[in-house]
């Protein structure tokens, strides 16, 4: 047996002497932690950054859960591993098509290639959509893979999740989908499997919802904070090498009255060049709409004719509150996306603001408080905590979120 194994062009130690932990909290903006940490809420985080180290990290673009995950499970961007939203628009078929199916995956994950060289796996997520892809290419006939989420907690079988009654064994109900319950879930189930099943390998990804809902600071979110600092103490008590990170920050997207902070380019291309000669897609979309409304920070648009282009991208660079208007081929070489999945302009907007289709399209109704939102490169830094010293990070190059595995298995492997 080799010493290493080369996961889409990245050598890893495969032996390992402590479970590699990665814990994804979505929408982990660093400022949540700082706010909990100045008011000493985090009392098991403060100890763990005093022996590791509290990094910053850029995720992968656009800043959306999906392609982050993705990117953190196989170590690339999505140039590499095809997830670049929860939706791309096939112009084909002319259809708008879920990418949650791993059919769209085009790269390896990490959990697939450890499992084939007899890892112990433990996936738990709190979103059903991303099991799929998280699960891809593991077996659970030998009993060394369970892959679940919180909000199907009560649909798992032997067969497809290598674990059944899992509410039961958990002693916690199904949660609502829209509740920090979901992300706790995660937490608990990852502490007891650390107990009882022990994986080599352990990845939790919790959902954003709070983040959504709550700025850094707001009782609720340090409420958050606190829970999800009970758990940590107790997975950093273990024989553990454990980095937590985001898929993406998060930041306030709304008007000082409160409505949702929105620039609707579907309507203002249409105005411009005529109705059907341009399609916005917002990747964002899903069905968890009470979270953004699917308004984020980050659109591509398909042309009808591409002669029209370069106009169309002139007529965007207008908007002030846009500010980065690119063609395929330069957005596609500067932030690591896939071409074939992208439209023929791609366009980011600034800090506070966000991008929609056309206003009457967008189903507002659902959301009660003030849009917080993600998207663009205003909410690409994200925390990078790794609970013991690791030399190899080199500080002087640029860290990125799905780096967390490779220096997780790195520290656990010495
Ligand atoms: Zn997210």
């Amino acid at each position: 047996m080799t010493a290493n194994i080369n996961i889409n062009k990245k050598d890893y130690p495969i032996s390992l002497k402590k479970t590699a932990i990665v814990v994804c909290l979505d929408g982990s903006q660093k400022e949540y932690f700082d706010q909990a940490l100045e008011k000493n809420l985090m009392p098991n985080l403060k100890k763990l950054i005093q022996n590791g180290s509290y990094l910053l990290a850029h995720s992968a673009i656009p800043s959306f859960t999906n392609p982050n995950n993705i990117s953190i499970i196989t170590g690339q961007p999505s140039s590499i591993h095809g997830i670049c939203g929860n939706f791309f628009y096939n112009s084909d078929t002319n259809e708008e098509v879920m990418m949650n199916d791993p059919k769209y995956l085009r790269a390896p994950t990490i959990f697939e290639k450890y499992y084939e060289v007899n890892a112990r796996i433990a996936i738990v997520t709190a979103k059903d959509k991303l099991l799929k892809l998280l699960g891809n290419g593991l077996k659970y006939d030998d009993q060394r893979v369970i892959s679940f989420s919180a909000e199907k907690s009560d649909q798992a079988t032997l067969l497809e999740n290598g674990i059944e009654n899992i509410n039961s064994w958990i002693e916690r109900p199904v949660p609502n989908v829209y509740s920090q319950d979901l992300s706790e879930f995660v937490m608990a189930s990852g502490v007891k499997l650390m107990k009882e099943f022990k994986p080599n390998i352990l990845y939790l990804s919790t959902t954003d919802y709070i983040q959504h809902k709550y700025p850094p600071g707001h009782e609720v979110a340090n409420n958050f904070y606190i829970m999800f600092d009970k758990y940590l103490g107790e997975l950093n008590a273990m024989n553990v090498t454990m980095i937590i990170t985001a898929d993406h920050g998060m930041k306030p997207k709304s008007k000082n009255d409160g409505s949702p902070n929105a620039v609707f380019l579907q309507d203002y291309l249409d105005k411009a060049f005529g109705k059907d000669e341009t399609k916005v897609i917002l990747p964002i979309t899903d069905p968890y709409v009470v979270h953004h409304g699917a308004l984020g920070s980050f659109a591509t648009i398909y042309i009808n004719n591409k002669n029209i282009i370069n106009s169309v991208i002139k007529e965007i660079n207008k908007i002030k509150d846009i500010e980065v208007v690119l063609n395929n081929l330069e957005a596609c070489s500067m932030y690591n996306l896939p071409s074939d999945r992208m439209g023929d302009i791609i366009c980011m907007s600034s800090e506070y603001m966000t991008i929609g289709s056309s206003e009457k399209k967008h189903n507002l109704r659902d959301l009660k408080e003030p849009l917080r939102s993600h998207g663009g490169l205003h909410e690409r830094e994200v925390p990078f905590i790794v609970n013991k010293k690791i030399k190899e990070i080199d500080n002087t190059k640029q860290l990125y979120n799905y780096d967390a595995f490779y220096y997780a298995i790195l520290g656990a492997s010495q």
